[in-house]
């Protein structure tokens, strides 16, 4: 086993948790009723390590919906289908420095990475235009979750309509960024902007829980094959290039406090989901709504500061 103690291991996940659970700080997200309305006590740690041990505790089993945490997803697709160099003529590798949502561009007028909501909005126009282009919206959208899926090992992922239908309707700021774009010339050739929001919008509403997202990080962590299936979703060569991005980028405007004190690649999303590789050993999904003033979950942030502390998991433990 990756973790040959893993019930010692495990107490101590447990304890980080009851710590964390006692964190009364953040703010659940508000910009949308369904988000506003969501208990903010709901706290779930799950842990898949690369050979299959799984542990749970809290609320790993309520669903909540992906957010920005499909980005490193869409972005792993992109990279699949259409390789790193054809992504990345459209898309930089570079932390913006500013909010996720901000109308800013880098100096090439690309958006500065996949993992805020130009780069995931750019990388929605790929998968539309460039990856089958063929399909039809509903064709891409099966085939999306199909990979979500899998990534998954085949665990809990569904959609949720009215988190779909409030995203769309609270989305002046991405409409503007989806323009703005437009406006420079970000696109390839023959993208119909209405229907690259749309998928946008849909992958921020996809729906899991904690047990099953805790899967697709440990397929990441596994370098693209899901640990429980044995099945190779990702090649090795674009898992690496998630993971990059997802330590220099992950956090939103804490990305680089995050890789300095934590050092891992993560993925936060609004909803307070937060995806977390430790490559070649495991993948942690934690969930809690309150969010800090940059977007990330207060509980999930501390969790990861008190696992580096007890664990050296962090990239530059090992010297
Ligand atoms: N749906 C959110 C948005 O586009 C996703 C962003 C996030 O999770 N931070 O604004």
């Amino acid at each position: 086993f990756i973790i040959p103690d893993f019930p010692g291991f495990t107490k101590h996940i447990e304890d980080f948790y009851w710590k964390c659970k006692s964190n009364g700080e953040g703010k659940v997200a508000s910009y949308i009723p369904q988000l506003a309305r969501v208990n903010p006590d709901n706290w779930g740690v799950s842990v898949c390590t690369i050979d299959g041990q799984r542990f749970s505790i809290g609320d790993t089993t309520v669903p909540f919906t992906l957010q920005s945490c499909s980005k490193p997803l869409t972005y792993a697709i992109a990279l699949e289908r259409l390789g790193q160099e054809v992504v990345h003529q459209y898309v930089g590798q570079e932390p913006s420095g500013r909010n996720f949502n901000e109308l800013v561009l880098d100096h090439n007028k690309k958006p500065h990475n996949p993992m805020i909501n130009a780069g995931a909005i750019l990388v929605c126009a790929l998968l539309k235009v460039l990856v089958k282009p063929e399909m039809t919206l509903a064709e891409k959208f099966d085939f999306t979750m199909n990979y979500f899926k899998r990534l998954a090992g085949g665990e809990n992922l569904g959609f949720n309509n009215a988190v779909f239908l409030s995203e769309r309707e609270a989305a002046d700021r991405n409409y503007a960024l989806g323009f703005y774009m437009r406006e420079h010339g970000c696109y390839p050739e023959k993208t119909n902007l209405r229907e690259c929001m749309d998928f946008y919008f849909q992958c921020c509403s996809m729906e899991s829980n904690c047990e099953a997202m805790s899967v697709m990080a440990a397929t990441l962590a596994n370098g693209g094959i899901c640990p429980t299936t044995e099945e190779k979703v990702l090649k090795p060569d674009s898992v690496r290039d998630v993971l990059s991005l997802m330590h220099s980028c992950g956090m939103y405007d804490y990305s680089g406090q995050f890789a300095f004190k934590v050092g891992i690649p993560a993925k936060s999303g609004v909803s307070g989901s937060m995806l977390v590789v430790i490559p070649n050993v495991m993948g942690i999904c934690m969930w809690s709504p309150p969010l800090d003033p940059m977007g990330n979950s207060c509980r999930g942030v501390q969790f990861c500061e008190e696992l580096v502390n007890e664990f050296n998991f962090h990239r530059y433990d090992n010297l």
